[in-house]
C-alpha cells in the first residue's frame, strides 16, 4: 500500500489565491469601498471611481459621507447610517448620492464589519448597487396609480378575454357600479342596447387593426338610467406575443348632449307649431334634392301662405291665431307621407317637401284640409280659411334649396294674384327669361351712367332736288366687350321698363345738344328724333322738352321733327294728340313713323297733328318686285297727298328704288342708298361729297349719289 501514491486533496474555496480574490473586487461593476474603523476610505475599486468620479488617490483618508452626501440626500437616512457605522454593525441602506460632477444617483448599500475574526485590521466594506433605473421606475408606477386614482374619466382595464382587471373611481361614480361589482366580468354589463352589433363589431374590428376606437357609446347606469360617452379603447401589447390588455376611457357626456339637442332645437324648430323652421326645411331640401339626384326622382317644393290670416288675428286676438295654426300645423304634418316634410317659415306661411309620387293628388288635399273649419275652442265658434299654394318641381327647375323655395314663394305670390285658395306651378323658363331681362336692364342703368350710348344719324333728302333736308338720330350702344350693338339688341327689353324713360330723356337732350354744336359751328341741320310711346305719354315729356329749349336758345324747335311710331298702339290717342299739339306750339315738327304698319294707320293718320308721314321701309325694300308692297306704298303716297301731309319713304336702298318713288310723287328719301346712318363727326365729311356730286351732275336728281 505504501508503494501507492495517494493524490493531494484539491484546494478547498477558503484557500482560493487572494490574488484572485482582490481581482473579484476590482472587476465588479458594483461600487466597493474598504474603510477603517473610523469610517474613513482606505481602498475604492475602479467600478467606484468610475460611477463617482472621484479617484482613490484624491480621497483616500476621507469620509465617504463628506464626499458623496448632497442636497436631497434624506437627512435621517444619513445619521443612521453614521451610527450603524459607530455600532460596528452591518446594515443595509437605500440613498441618494452624488457623483463628483453633482449628479445624483440612488444606490443600494450593504455595508459590512470586518476585524480580527476574518484576520484582518477592523474597519468595513461598503458595496454599494446603482438602484437609479429602479427607483425611477417605482416613481413611475406611483404617478400612474394616483393618475387612475384621481382622473375624472372613468378608466377600465380588462384582459385580452375583456374580462375587467381593475377600474378606477371614476368609474364608479359615473356608472353607480362598485370595482368588486364588476371584477371578472366583461364590460358588455353596461351595454344600453341602443347599438346594433354591427356597431360593436366595427369597434372590435378597429382595435384589431389599429389598436384603437374612439367614438360615442349610449351605455346603463346600475339604477338603470342610460347615459352617452364619449369612449376611447387601447390595446396594449406586452412583452409576450399575443399577450395586452384593453384601457378603455371615458367621460360622460350626456349633459352636453342634452344642452346640444336644445340648441338644435332652438335653432331648428318652431315654438309654436313644433314643425321644422326654414333653416331646417332648407337642411332637409338640400338632403332630399341630393337623394332624387340617386335615386332619379322628383321633388315638389311648395309655399303655403293662409289667405286674410291677418284679418283672424286682428279680429279675434292673438291666442285664437296662434291656436289655428297650431291646429292647421298639426294637419298639414298629417297629410303627408313618410320622407315629406312640412315646415312652418314664419307667421302663417309654410314650407312643404314632397317627395312621394303623385303629388298632384296631394296639392289638392293639401288646400282641402286648410278649408276643414278650425275650432280654436275660445268661444268663437269654427272658423274656416283658405290658402294659397305655390308650387315648384325639382329638377325642372334646377335651382339650389334656397332657389327652390324661393322659386315656390314666387308662384305663391302669382296664385294670391289670381284668388283666393289657389295653386299656382313656377316657371322656370319664364323666371329665366326675366332674369336675363333683369340683368339686362341692371347692364343698361350701368351704360348710361358711363355714357355708353350714343347717336348715329342717317341723311334724309328732298327727292326732287337732292338737297338734305335732315338726319334722324339712331341710337347705338358702345358696348364694352360686344361691340357697338343695334337698337333691336337692347331696346325690347328697355320697352315697358323703368328705363324706358330716362334713356328717350338722354337721346332728347343728346339730338339738343347736338344741334347746339352744329348751330355753333355754324351748320343748321334739322334733326329727327324718335319718341316711345310710353316716353311721349309721361307726364314730365314736354316740360323736359321745353327746358332743354330753353337752356339752348340757339336751336330753333322748327329744325327738330318728333318720329311717332304708328306701331306702337298709343293707349290714350286723345292725349297723345294734345302733347303732339302741344310740342307743335313749341315749334316742332311730328312725323308720323313706320306708317301702314300698325291696327290704326288711318285712325292715327286722322287724329294725330302730323307733319310728315314716314313709310315703313318693309314695304319699300320690295316695292320694285312685289306688287303688294308697291300697291301698299302708292296708297299712302295717295293718302298722304290727300291728307296734305308730305311722305318720306324709308329704306330705299338704290337708285332704282328712288326712282320709282319719284314717279310715285314721294317727297323725301331715306336708305342706305344715300346713306348708311354715321357718328356725328362723319357727318361734315359726307355732306360735302354729297354736294359735290349733285351740283356737278346737270340734272340733280340725285343721279350721282353714291350707290344710286
Ligand atoms: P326706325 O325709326 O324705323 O329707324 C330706321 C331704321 O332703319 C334704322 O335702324 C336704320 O339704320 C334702318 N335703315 C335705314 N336705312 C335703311 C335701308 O336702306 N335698309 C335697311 N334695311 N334698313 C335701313 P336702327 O338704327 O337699327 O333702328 C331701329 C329702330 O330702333 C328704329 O327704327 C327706331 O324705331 C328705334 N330707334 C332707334 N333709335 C332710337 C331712339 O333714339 N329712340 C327710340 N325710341 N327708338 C329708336
Ligand atoms: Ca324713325
Ligand atoms: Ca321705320
Amino acid at each position: 500500500m505504501s508503494d501507492i501514491d495517494i493524490p493531494e486533496p484539491e484546494t478547498p474555496c477558503s484557500e482560493i489565491d487572494p490574488e484572485l480574490l482582490s481581482l473579484v473586487a476590482s472587476v465588479t461593476p458594483n461600487m466597493v469601498l474598504i474603510l477603517d474603523a473610523e469610517g474613513i476610505i482606505q481602498w475604492a475599486n475602479p467600478g467606484f471611481e468610475e460611477h463617482t468620479g472621484y479617484l482613490l488617490k484624491d480621497i483616500s483618508g476621507t469620509r465617504p459621507n463628506d464626499l458623496l452626501n448632497g442636497p436631497a440626500t434624506d437627512p435621517d437616512t444619513r445619521a443612521r447610517i453614521t451610527r450603524k457605522l459607530c455600532q460596528g454593525d452591518p446594515f443595509e441602506e437605500d440613498v441618494l448620492l452624488y457623483t463628483r460632477s453633482g449628479a445624483p444617483f440612488w444606490i443600494h448599500l450593504n455595508c459590512i464589519p470586518v476585524g480580527a475574526e476574518q484576520g484582518v485590521k477592523p474597519g468595513f466594506i461598503a458595496i454599494m448597487n446603482n438602484i437609479s433605473d429602479h427607483k425611477q421606475g417605482e416613481r413611475g408606477l406611483r404617478i400612474a396609480a394616483s393618475v387612475f386614482d384621481r382622473s375624472h374619466e372613468a378608466i377600465i382595464i380588462s384582459d385580452h378575454n375583456n374580462r375587467i382587471l381593475d377600474v378606477n373611481p371614476a368609474f364608479s361614480r359615473i356608472t353607480g357600479y362598485s370595482r368588486l361589482d364588476v371584477l371578472g366580468l366583461n364590460p358588455s354589463i353596461l351595454s344600453s342596447g341602443r347599438h346594433s352589433p354591427d356597431y360593436y363589431r366595427s369597434m372590435w374590428q378597429s382595435i384589431q387593426e389599429n389598436d384603437h376606437w374612439r367614438g360615442e357609446i349610449w351605455n346603463r347606469r346600475k339604477n338603470g338610467e342610460e347615459f352617452v360617452e364619449l369612449q376611447s379603447i387601447s390595446r396594449v401589447h406586452l412583452n409576450e406575443p399575443g399577450r395586452y390588455y384593453h384601457v378603455a376611457t371615458f367621460t360622460d357626456i350626456t349633459a352636453l348632449k342634452n344642452h346640444a339637442k336644445e340648441l338644435d332645437w332652438a335653432a331648428n324648430y318652431d315654438e309654436l307649431t313644433g314643425l321644422p323652421n326654414r333653416q331646417r326645411l332648407e337642411d332637409r331640401l338640400a338632403r332630399a334634392r341630393t337623394h332624387a339626384d340617386q335615386q332619379q326622382k322628383t321633388l315638389s317644393v311648395c309655399y303655403l301662405d293662409l289667405d286674410g290670416f291677418k284679418a283672424i288675428n286682428d279680429s279675434f286676438g292673438q291666442t285664437v291665431g296662434n291656436q289655428i295654426l297650431r291646429v292647421l300645423a298639426r294637419r298639414l304634418a298629417q297629410a303627408l307621407h313618410s320622407g315629406d316634410t312640412a315646415a312652418r317659415i314664419g307667421g302663417d306661411e309654410f314650407g312643404l317637401i314632397l317627395q312621394s309620387d303623385n303629388h298632384d293628388v296631394i296639392y289638392k288635399r293639401i288646400l282641402s284640409i286648410i278649408n276643414e273649419p278650425v275650432d280654436p275652442g275660445t268661444g268663437t265658434g269654427p272658423i274656416t280659411l283658405t290658402a294659397s299654394l305655390g308650387i315648384t318641381r325639382y329638377p325642372a327647375d334646377n335651382a339650389d334649396a334656397e332657389g327652390l323655395i324661393r322659386h315656390a314663394d314666387q308662384a305663391m305670390y302669382s296664385a294670391k294674384e289670381k284668388g283666393r285658395n289657389l295653386l299656382h306651378f313656377f316657371d322656370p323658363e319664364l323666371n329665366e327669361h326675366r332674369q336675363q331681362r333683369r340683368k339686362q336692364l341692371t347692364e343698361i342703368t350701368r351704360a348710361l351712367e358711363n355714357e355708353e350710348f350714343e347717336l348715329y344719324f342717317q341723311p334724309q333728302v328732298r327727292i326732287a332736288d337732292c338737297k338734305v333736308v335732315g338726319f334722324e338720330a339712331l341710337i347705338r350702344w358702345k358696348h364694352p366687350y360686344k361691340g357697338l350693338l343695334h337698337p333691336a339688341a337692347f331696346l325690347p327689353t328697355l320697352e315697358d321698363s323703368h328705363l324706358e324713360v330716362p334713356l328717350g330723356q338722354w337721346v332728347l337732350k343728346k339730338a339738343i345738344s347736338q344741334m347746339n354744336l352744329w348751330h355753333q359751328a355754324g351748320h343748321d341741320l334739322s334733326i329727327s328724333i324718335n319718341i316711345s310711346a310710353r316716353h311721349l305719354m309721361d307726364q314730365s315729356f314736354t316740360r323736359y322738352l321745353e327746358s332743354y329749349l330753353h337752356s339752348h336758345p340757339g336751336v330753333k324747335p322748327g329744325k327738330i321733327t318728333l318720329e311717332v311710331l304708328e306701331s306702337t298702339a298709343l293707349d290714350d290717342i286723345r292725349r297723345a294728340s294734345n302733347v303732339l299739339t302741344r310740342c307743335q306750339e313749341l315749334g316742332l315738327r311730328v312725323a308720323l313713323d313706320d306708317f301702314g304698319t300698325g291696327f290704326a294707320s288711318l285712325t292715327y293718320m286722322r287724329t294725330l297733328p302730323v307733319d310728315l308721314v314716314k313709310i315703313d321701309k318693309s314695304f319699300v325694300l320690295n316695292m320694285l318686285n312685289d306688287t303688294s308692297d308697291r300697291a301698299i306704298v302708292e296708297s299712302v303716297i295717295f293718302l298722304g297727298q290727300r291728307f296734305s301731309h308730305p311722305i318720306l319713304a324709308e329704306g330705299v336702298e338704290t337708285m332704282a328704288h328712288a326712282h320709282a318713288l319719284r314717279k310715285l310723287g314721294c317727297d323725301y328719301a331715306q336708305g342706305y342708298g344715300i346713306a348708311r346712318p354715321m357718328p356725328a363727326g362723319e357727318i361734315q365729311e359726307w355732306m360735302q361729297l354729297w354736294h359735290k356730286k349733285n351740283s356737278a351732275a346737270e340734272k340733280p336728281v340725285c343721279a350721282s349719289a353714291p350707290g344710286w
